[in-house]
C-alpha cells in the first residue's frame, strides 16, 4: 500500500510491492542530480536525506565543465539569477611567492561554459534538491536511510527512519547510494580502496573583509603554495564580502602534536606570505572546521540492482575543486544508464554499470595532476617550457576529463622530471592492510556561525 507520499507502508516483512522506480540515499548534489535525470524521464523517484536543509557542506568552488549537467538539470537559469560569485579563473602562486599567470577558462574556450561560480553549498544545495523536487522527485528530508535491503545479492529497497521517528520500508527496482562520504553501501560490501598516496588533512575558516580581486579576477580561486612546500592554501572569494581560506596538507603533519586547529591554521598562514597579506585587516566570521581528507575509490560502481555516485563512489582530494564536476558527472552518467536498465529490463551489475570505466578514467587524469603537484609540478614553470600545451592544461582545470586529448601532457610533464623521478603510482596500487584500518574520513564542525 503507498501513502500519499508513495512511500510504502507495509508493515513487518510482507515488503512486495515496489513503490518507486528508483530510491536516492542523500539529497546532496549528487543525489539530487541522478534523481532530477531519472524523474526528467519519467520514473518515479523517492529520494531521502537525513539532514534538513539549508545544511552545512565543504567544497564551494565548482569547475566549467560542470555547465553540461546542470544545462541538463534545468539549473543554469537559477545559477544566472543567483547571488554566487562568478569564477573565471584559477591561478597558483608558488612557495617562494611567484604567482603563475592565471588560466583563464574562456580564453581556452569562448563559450559562456567557462565561466562558473563560487557557491555557498546550504544555498546551492537546497538549489539543487528543490530543482529535483520541480522535476517531480519526492525528497524527504530527515529521513535516515537505516539499510539497503537485499535478496541474494540483488538490491531491492531499503529500511528509513522518516521525521516522524517511523521506520518504513520503501522497495525499489534500483537503489542508487548518494549518501556522501558516509557511504552506506560501500562499507556494507567493502568496497572502499583507500590511496595509497593521497593521505591529506585540511583546516578552514571563513572570512569578511578580506583581499578582493577586481575585474576578470575577481572570483578567482587561488592555490597558495606555503613556504616550506608541505602545504597549500585555498582561497576561495565567496557572496557577501566573504571568502573560505583552507590550508592542506599530509595528515600527520596538520594534527599531530601541533595544538589546536586555530593555532596550526594562524602557523600555516605565517608560511604563507600571499595568505598572510590577502588577511590582513580581515575579520574571521566562523570557527575552524577540519577534516581528515584521505582519498579513497570503490572497485566498483554497481551490482545487480545498485549504483554508486558521487563521493558514495570516490573522493578526491580537493586540490582542482573536481568533487561536485565527479558528483554531478557521475550522477549524469548513472542516470543515463539506469534509464536504458529500465528500457531493457536488465538490472545486472554491467547494465547499470557500463559508464565506470569512463569515469574511472577521467579520475586517473585529474588525480594524477594531483600527484604531480605534490611531487614539486610547476605551473608556470611547464607553460614556460611548453606554451603551446597550456590549453591542455587549462582543459585538466576545466574538468575535460573525459577525452583521450588531454593525455598529450603527461610526457612534456615527465620530460621535467629531476633525475631519479617517476610517474605517480596508480590509486589502486595497494595500501598495507594495517594502514588502511587506522584511516577513517572524518568532519569536525565548530560551534557558531556557519556559512
Ligand atoms: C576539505 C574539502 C574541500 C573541498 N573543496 C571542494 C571544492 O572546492 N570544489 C568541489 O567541487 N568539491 C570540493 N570538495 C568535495 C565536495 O565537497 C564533494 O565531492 C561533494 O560534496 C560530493 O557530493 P555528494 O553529493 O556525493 O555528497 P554530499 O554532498 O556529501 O551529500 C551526501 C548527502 O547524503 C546524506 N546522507 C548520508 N548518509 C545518509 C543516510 N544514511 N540517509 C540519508 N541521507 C544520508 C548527507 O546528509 C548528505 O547531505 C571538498 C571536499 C573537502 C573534504
Amino acid at each position: 500500500m503507498l501513502d500519499a507520499a508513495g512511500v510504502a507502508n507495509l508493515g513487518g516483512s510482507e515488503a512486495s510491492e515496489c513503490a518507486a522506480d528508483v530510491v536516492v540515499i542523500g539529497g546532496g548534489p549528487a543525489g539530487a542530480t541522478v534523481a532530477t535525470l531519472l524523474a526528467q524521464q519519467g520514473r518515479t523517484v523517492q529520494l531521502f536525506e537525513r539532514e534538513k536543509f539549508p545544511r552545512f557542506h565543504v567544497g564551494e568552488s565548482l569547475i566549467p565543465e560542470t555547465y553540461w549537467t546542470l544545462k541538463r538539470l534545468n539549473m543554469l537559469e537559477k545559477m544566472k539569477r543567483s547571488s554566487f560569485v562568478k569564477k573565471r579563473s584559477v591561478q597558483f602562486v608558488s612557495a617562494n611567492g611567484k604567482a603563475s599567470a592565471p588560466f583563464y577558462f574562456e580564453d581556452n574556450n569562448p563559450h559562456e561554459c567557462s565561466q562558473t561560480w563560487q557557491v555557498v553549498r546550504s544555498e546551492f544545495d537546497l538549489l539543487m534538491l528543490n530543482n529535483a523536487r520541480e522535476h517531480g522527485v519526492e525528497a524527504h528530508e530527515g529521513a535516515r536511510v537505516l539499510d539497503v535491503l537485499f535478496e541474494g545479492d540483488r538490491a531491492t529497497g531499503v529500511r528509513v527512519r522518516l521525521e516522524g521517528g517511523e521506520t518504513r520500508t520503501v522497495r525499489a527496482t534500483v537503489v542508487v547510494d548518494a549518501s556522501g562520504q558516509s557511504g552506506m553501501l560501500m562499507n556494507r560490501l567493502k568496497l572502499r580502496t583507500w590511496d595509497p598516496v593521497l593521505n591529506k588533512g585540511a583546516i578552514w575558516t571563513y572570512w569578511e573583509g578580506a583581499h578582493q580581486d577586481t575585474g576578470r579576477d575577481e572570483g578567482a580561486t587561488v592555490i597558495l603554495q606555503t613556504a616550506d612546500r608541505q602545504g597549500w592554501f585555498w582561497y576561495i572569494p565567496l557572496h557577501d564580502n566573504r571568502v573560505s581560506v583552507g590550508i592542506v596538507a599530509p595528515f600527520e603533519y596538520l594534527f599531530k602534536g601541533r595544538g589546536t586547529h586555530e593555532q596550526v591554521y594562524q602557523e600555516e598562514v605565517q608560511k604563507c606570505l600571499g595568505a598572510a597579506e590577502r588577511l590582513k585587516g580581515a575579520n574571521r566570521v566562523s570557527g575552524y572546521f577540519a577534516t581528515r581528507d584521505f582519498s579513497y575509490r570503490c572497485t566498483k560502481v554497481s551490482g545487480p540492482g545498485w549504483v554508486l555516485v558521487g563521493d558514495a563512489f570516490g573522493f578526491l582530494d580537493p586540490l582542482y575543486s573536481s568533487g561536485l564536476l565527479l558528483a554531478l558527472k557521475s550522477g549524469e552518467m548513472a542516470a543515463d544508464s539506469i534509464n536504458e536498465a529500465f528500457q531493457s529490463q536488465d538490472f545486472s551489475e554491467e547494465r547499470l554499470g557500463s559508464w565506470g570505466p569512463g569515469l574511472n578514467r577521467g579520475i586517473d587524469r585529474i588525480r594524477r595532476l594531483v600527484c604531480e603537484f605534490y611531487d614539486g609540478f610547476n605551473f608556470g614553470n611547464f607553460v614556460r617550457n611548453y606554451p603551446q600545451l597550456k590549453g591542455r592544461i587549462t582543459d585538466l582545470l576545466i574538468g575535460d576529463l573525459f577525452e583521450d586529448k588531454v593525455d598529450e601532457v603527461w610526457a612534456p610533464m615527465e620530460s621535467l622530471y629531476e633525475a631519479g623521478k617517476t610517474a605517480p603510482v596508480a590509486w589502486n596500487s595497494g595500501t598495507p592492510e594495517e594502514v588502511a584500518a587506522n584511516k577513517l574520513n572524518e568532519l569536525y564542525i565548530p560551534a557558531g556561525a556557519m556559512p
